[in-house]
């Protein structure tokens, strides 16, 4: 009997370590990373946080190029941490589920934004926005306390590991090529459109019509807005209007620059470099908003004399950061329900190099999606 007992005693011990080891187990990972600032991709291997209980593990099948990417690669905004797999934009497919997952099963689309974790229990984590939490967890080039201080690696890569949470289901339906980029442009311009109310008949102005830039007007223009895209370039006239804009302004001719102010009810800015705006200001109606998505480098940030806004009375302009979790899977569905998708260019990822001097260029239209199946 005591025999019996002690060697029940070595298998549940046995068992119980394995199950213990097996979710300790760090998961490897192959991506592409930068070494240093303005740095060539290389290839890179690494080790990602074992799955959690409530963790998933993403096999990533496409990552978009946001400009963000590009900013920090540049170290546009702050001293980077290297190496560093850039990529927030994530459309994969669930390999592996913690045992208390509720949300996915293996085999099941999903995608990871900006966010991969925040601390829960402040009141922007209670409303769904834990964008605005200041523990929050990025999903590149940030410290993770929540994983001993890991840094964390994004979608240029294999493979993510992430909490339920924050893993954004993507219908069955999806376009799912082109899914990547609503995980960031989208969520990034469908949160103010909704926030600033935008309805049928709204007077809107996009400016800076790139990947975040055509996701606003695709959507305001879905809401019966209309919509005024303004850009650098003749390149994009076509498309905007395509998209259903109902006027295109080429800031660089002074012309058609002539007469727009108290022209619009919102508008909503995503360029990512210098420039002025109180020109834009000066554009909005009275009680008119003015949302900046746009994150231009650090040396290069606009500014606005406070007079400015004394001068232009009762016209708000104010910031916007992405999306919380649930409004990202508003928008998600949203989307594929109404067939909005980015327009996109799948590349190999040996071209990241060649794709970020393009989006510099003003070359994309309109955003660049990398097939991670060329990642070997
Ligand atoms: P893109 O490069 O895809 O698009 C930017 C667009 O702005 C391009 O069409 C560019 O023209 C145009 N542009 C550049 N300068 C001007 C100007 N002076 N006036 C009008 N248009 C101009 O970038 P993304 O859309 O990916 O990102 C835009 C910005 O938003 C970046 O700074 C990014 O970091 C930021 N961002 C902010 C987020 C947030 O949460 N607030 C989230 C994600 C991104 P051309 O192509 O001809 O150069």
């Amino acid at each position: 009997m005591k025999r019996i007992f002690t060697t029940l005693v070595i298998v549940f011990s046995f068992i119980m370590q394995h199950h213990i080891l097996a979710q300790d187990v760090p998961i490897q990972c192959k991506g592409y990373a930068l070494f240093a600032k303005d740095g060539k991709f290389t290839p890179y291997e690494f080790q990602r946080h074992s799955v959690g209980s409530n963790d998933v593990l993403v096999e990533i099948l496409y990552a978009g190029i946001c400009h963000s990417d590009l900013h920090h690669s540049h170290g546009d905004w702050r001293e980077e941490t290297y190496p560093m797999v850039p990529g927030h934009e994530i459309a994969g497919r669930i390999i592996q589920i913690g045992k208390n997952v509720t949300k996915f099963k293996v085999g099941d689309f999903a995608g990871v934004g900006c966010l991969v974790n925040s601390c829960g229990e402040c009141e922007y984590c209670k409303n769904g926005e834990e964008q605005y939490c200041t523990k929050r967890v990025l999903t590149y080039a940030c410290i993770d306390p929540y994983h001993n201080n890991e840094l964390t690696q994004g979608g240029y890569s294999k493979n993510i590991v992430v909490s339920e949470k924050f893993a954004i289901k993507i219908p069955n339906n999806a376009q799912i090529e082109k899914v990547a980029p609503l995980l960031c442009a989208g969520i990034t311009t469908y949160s103010p459109i909704k926030f600033t109310h935008i309805t049928k008949g709204d007077s809107v102005a996009v400016a800076g019509f790139g990947g975040l830039g055509h996701m606003a007007v695709q959507y305001a223009v879905a809401l019966g807005a209309r919509v005024t895209v303004f850009d650098i370039t003749e390149e994009k006239r076509k498309d905007a209007l395509g998209m259903g804009a109902v006027k295109y302004v080429n800031v660089n001719n002074p012309q058609e620059m002539k007469g727009l102010e108290d022209s619009y009810r919102v508008i909503i800015s995503t360029i990512p470099s210098s420039y002025d705006p109180a020109m834009y200001l000066k554009m909005l109606k009275m009680d008119g908003e003015m949302v900046v998505l746009g994150l231009p480098a650090k040396q290069n940030t606009p500014s606005l004399a406070i007079s400015t806004l004394v001068s232009s009375s009762r016209r708000k302009i104010y910031g916007s950061q992405i999306g919380g979790i649930p409004e990202t899977q508003e928008m998600l569905n949203y989307s594929v329900a109404h067939n909005i998708y980015p327009r996109v260019e799948i590349i190999p990822i040996q071209k990241l190099d060649e794709a970020y001097k393009k989006v510099l260029a003003g070359e994309v239209k309109f955003r660049y999606v990398v097939d991670m199946s060329t990642l070997k």
